[in-house]
């Protein structure tokens, strides 16, 4: 994929472009995908940061024909900052769901009414489903294209990464009920914001589910092996020992998210910002 030269990501009877950003990083990967979906009256999914030449790119390919929504499946810079200046370029609406108070989340953000999990949204040519996916954060929506089964998963569902967890919008135990129920949709295939669309959507939910368990079960492991508490930063080293230490400022984010959930569940007790097992020195 080179940023900024539309691909055809359909896999079905509507059509669907996408457009790369040219935001790659490491927080990014390759850079966010924009798509652009319909044929004559079209609808744009996450527009990304500010950036005129990509702004330019996606007018360019809808060539002068109508935009009329555009989609937002959550308010992080890397997703929905474009939006604004898209809307003010074409009047399309806006539709997504407002950050959380506080969060210093894109503050330009703006969607055309409160928006609910279930919605269904006419567009002319197709029909989008909006689903309340909380998790990596706390207003995040997954996109379904009803004709198609495809749905636009943005950072909930990643190709070739799993997402990092962000406390405290982001929660593990809203993640996972949240990956469990986009197995009750009639999936065809995913559309990421980061990566390649994946034509198998069921085996990519059910590795994802069993991906987070296993690590839940290391940190366990991990808590019940150390002598006394530890703080977040070095439980990350033994949790996270199989990840480059680039990327351990991130996995300390999932991390903490994890041990929230084992908090409530009773299993990790956090003192002094140091974290221990619960129950296991008993054994
Ligand atoms: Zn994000």
């Amino acid at each position: 994929m080179i940023a900024g030269v539309p691909h055809v990501a359909g896999t079905g009877a509507v059509p669907v472009h996408c457009i790369l950003g040219r935001n790659a990083g490491p927080m990014t990967g390759p850079g966010t995908n924009t798509y652009v979906i319909g044929d004559r009256r079209l609808a744009v999914l996450d527009p990304g940061p500010v950036d005129d030449q990509h702004l330019e790119a996606v007018l360019r390919f809808a060539n002068g024909k109508p935009i009329d929504w555009i989609f937002v499946t959550h308010t992080h810079g890397d997703h929905s900052p474009g939006a604004a200046p898209l809307q003010r370029a074409t009047g399309a609406r806006l539709v997504g769901l407002l950050p959380p108070e506080g969060s210093g989340q894109d503050p330009t953000f703006t969607p055309a009414r409160q928006f609910l999990d279930g919605e269904r949204i006419d567009c002319g040519e197709f029909t989008m489903r909006l689903v309340h996916t909380p998790g990596h954060v706390s207003n995040h929506l997954c996109f379904l294209l009803e004709e198609d089964g495809l749905l636009f998963t943005g950072d909930h569902i990643l190709e070739g990464t799993t997402p990092v967890i962000l406390p405290p919008y982001g929660s593990m135990r809203h993640y996972l009920q949240s990956l469990e129920a986009l197995k009750s949709l009639p999936l065809q295939a995913l559309a990421p914001a980061h990566g390649r669309v994946m034509k198998q959507p069921f085996q990519m939910i059910d590795t994802l589910l069993r991906h987070r368990l296993r690590r839940e079960q290391k940190v366990l492991r991990v808590l019940a092996e150390q002598a006394g508490a530890l703080p977040l930063e070095a439980l990350v080293r033994q949790v996270y020992d199989d990840v480059p230490a680039r990327l351990l400022p991130l996995a300390c984010k999932t991390l903490l998210a994890h041990l929230l959930k084992l908090q409530e569940d009773g299993r990790a007790r956090c003192e002094w910002q140091a974290w221990s097992g619960v129950g296991q020195h008993e054994r």
